[in-house]
């Protein structure tokens, strides 16, 4: 029995390895890195132009008092102890034909399967004086910026601005209105303003907040918002904005704090690269994700029915890797099943909304369920030990702020 195992695995490790490729180092693609890692039919290469991964549903947190390293993980330490390529690289081009992808800093990687996971990108629909003034926070570097700008508005003037302004109130837009509030105060307070009242303004097109989410989810929130104190603009229509104001449906609103959060748009390699764009620019898929033979897409990339969710790239991921090894085995791959996802949205300290199938649940329970959702969230991600260590960093302190302590200010 013995022998006929050793044999094995020499003939095994002999084996010429199949080249996976993933490109993306975000959700999608770390899940199907780690469900493809420890076979050893594989060699693995994940290239990504970022050192970690984002985990973007606490980045809200993180631009609002929470810690840098609650919203990031390293992927070197997901992949810790792992046999897989890790390399730095912007990927601009596939060669179909010689089964290649390259980078803008020059190098190449070749695949016999790639597997394509790169997100979206902010689009600011040509809004006059978005791009150039607006602030964001879908990377920790806007982030970085946005919190920056609030700590050196308050050492040169003394005193908060006229309006903070979110454009957009899906998840994201909701996620900060209803925590900048509380985080202003406090920032404030620390910076000798102990009475200042934040005025935050949330602009929403639509009629209603949350306008892709059920509308009993829309009122729940829109009650909390109100409660603490965000003013709603609903059905408005932002015409363009400057250094000094804000212009919605024709009047100015003193901000020199907008934040947009209204808009994303696919990636722009999957035009450059010719692929089959669908609704909403998301790539043509089949019943397997792929989009041509030995070219897979997952998550936001993917025209899926829950395109746009975390979840969904997680289960994108999770689905490729294992058809991939399906394949190796010669076996039919599986056909994709989308997951219906539960939308979890917090709205200040301890309250969330929650939509599961029919039912709403919003509160604190919502707020319970939204800690657990973020723990399966690192979960599924790194094992138990580190996934809990990730997690409790939400209860952690903001890192020192940098340009306090430059200003020499003792307030951070
Ligand atoms: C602020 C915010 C809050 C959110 N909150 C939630 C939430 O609470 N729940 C939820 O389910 N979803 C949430 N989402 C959506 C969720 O984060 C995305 O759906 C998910 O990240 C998609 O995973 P992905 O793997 O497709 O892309 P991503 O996770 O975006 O990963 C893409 C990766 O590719 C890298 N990359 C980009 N371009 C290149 C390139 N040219 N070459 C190499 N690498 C590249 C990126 O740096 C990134 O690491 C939120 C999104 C945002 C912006």
């Amino acid at each position: 029995m013995l022998v006929y195992l050793l044999a094995l695995c020499i003939i095994i490790s002999n084996m010429k390895k199949q080249k996976i490729l993933i490109v993306g180092g975000g959700f999608g693609g770390v899940k199907a890195a780690l469900g493809l890692v420890d076979d050893p039919r594989f060699e693995v290469t994940l290239v990504s132009d970022m050192p970690d991964l984002r985990y973007y549903p606490t980045l809200y947190h993180t631009a609002t008092g929470g810690k840098n390293a609650n919203s990031s993980i390293p992927l070197a330490r997901i992949f810790y102890g792992k046999e897989i390529t890790l390399a730095h690289g912007t990927a601009t081009t596939i060669d179909r034909k010689f089964k290649v992808v390259s980078t803008e800093q020059g190098q190449s990687y070749s695949y016999d399967s790639v597997v394509l996971a790169l997100g979206v990108v902010t689009n600011f629909f040509g809004i006059p004086g978005m791009k150039e003034y607006a602030y964001s926070i879908k990377t920790q570097s806007e982030v970085a910026r946005f919190k920056a700008h609030l700590h050196q508005q308050l050492i040169q003037e003394e005193k908060l601005d006229a309006h903070y302004v979110i454009v957009g109130a899906g998840p994201t837009g909701i996620e900060l209105a209803g925590a900048l509030p509380a985080y202003l105060r406090e920032i404030a307070s620390s910076h000798g303003l102990r009475t200042a009242k934040p005025h935050v303004d949330l602009i929403e097109a639509a009629p209603r907040l949350l306008p892709r989410f059920p509308k009993d989810m829309s009122r729940a929130v829109k009650r909390r918002l109100k409660r603490l104190g965000v003013k709603l603009y609903l059905g408005s229509a932002v015409q363009a904005t400057s250094a000094e104001e804000l212009t919605v449906n024709g009047k100015p609103i003193r901000s020199h704090s907008v934040i947009w959060t209204a808009g994303v748009t696919n990636h722009p390699f999957f035009t450059a690269n010719n692929f089959v764009l669908m609704a909403r620019g998301k790539v043509a898929v089949d019943t397997f994700l792929q989009t041509e033979e030995n070219i897979f897409v997952v998550g936001d990339n993917a025209n899926t029915p829950y395109s746009g969710l975390a979840q969904t790239a997680i289960h994108d991921g999770a689905t490729v890797a294992a058809n991939i090894r399906r394949k190796a085995s010669g076996k039919n791959m599986k056909s994709y099943v989308a997951k219906a996802p539960i939308s979890v949205i917090p709205a200040g300290n301890k309250w969330a909304a929650v939509q599961w199938g029919k039912i709403t649940i919003s509160g604190y329970m919502g707020w319970v369920l939204r800690e657990a959702a973020d723990f399966i969230g690192f979960k599924d991600i790194e094992p138990l030990d580190r996934a809990t260590k990730q997690f409790m960093t939400e209860f952690e302190r903001d890192d020192a702020c940098k340009v306090c302590i430059a200003a020499g200010s003792p307030a951070f």
